[in-house]
């Protein structure tokens, strides 16, 4: 299951929230912070593996024959 970044627009506390679905709409998300449902998603990049990323894209460069 994703874990998303979360920032609280009531508070501006930042947390990570496990969502069952990528469907979960924001209002979903409750602050642990202050408990307010005004939470908005982060956008960053997956930390799966970590540390590793710059070489998968180094690949990737100039190549369009993936599929
Ligand atoms: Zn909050």
């Amino acid at each position: 299951m994703p874990v998303f970044d979360y920032e609280c627009k009531n508070c501006g506390k930042v947390f990570e929230e496990l969502v069952m679905s990528s469907s979960t709409p924001d209002s979903d998300i409750e602050c642990p912070g202050c408990g307010e449902h005004n939470s908005i998603r982060r956008m960053s990049a997956p930390s799966i593996g970590g540390g590793s990323s710059s070489f998968s894209s180094a690949a990737g460069c100039g190549s369009s024959g993936f599929s």
